[in-house]
């Protein structure tokens, strides 16, 4: 299992200087140790979550995204009370995305609409951005979350993002 923490922090909940400073500036957050805590301890009784490499989550307003490393849904999903406990113990409901080398398909899954295209524009100066096109119908629809979509997608890719209609 990997945690963003070091696994004498997540267990004592006590934490050393180094995962103090995740917490204080590298934007972790208590829903991090929380869940942190939550794998190890559900990794008992699931021995699959052995091998999950956990990165951290995303709060979202009603939800919060889990960012696990490749594999890492199919074995959150092995079982579905490991997902049941996770929700209860973050009192949130759950999505999980992939952190995977193809940003293409990481920001497809972080946009809640479908997606009709995700080109890459590039500016005079080798300055690019990510531009997703959806429908109009559904960028109506998503309209009110997009700063925080492009806030989540930038964070995780490293990518800076628009989002426009066609
Ligand atoms: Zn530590």
């Amino acid at each position: 299992m990997k945690l963003p923490f070091c696994l004498f922090c997540v267990k004592s909940g006590v934490l050393c200087l180094k995962c103090q400073e995740k917490l204080e500036k590298e934007g972790f957050s208590e829903l991090d140790l929380k869940l942190s805590q939550t794998l190890l301890e559900l990794s008992k009784k699931f021995s699959s979550l052995n091998d999950i490499v956990f990165h951290r989550v995303l709060n979202e307003n009603n939800h919060v995204y889990v960012i696990v490393g490749k594999g890492g849904a199919n074995i959150l999903f092995s079982d579905r009370r490991i997902i049941k406990h996770i929700e209860r113990s973050l009192k949130k409901k759950v999505k999980v995305i992939e952190k995977t080398d193809d940003k293409t398909q990481m920001i497809r899954e972080l946009i809640p609409v479908k997606t009709l295209g995700i080109n890459r524009v590039y500016y005079p100066g080798g300055l690019s951005f990510v531009k997703a096109i959806v429908k109009k119908k559904d960028y109506d629809k998503i309209e009110r979350k997009i700063p925080k979509i492009v806030e989540i997608i930038e964070k995780l890719t490293g990518q800076k993002i628009v989002i426009e209609s066609m």
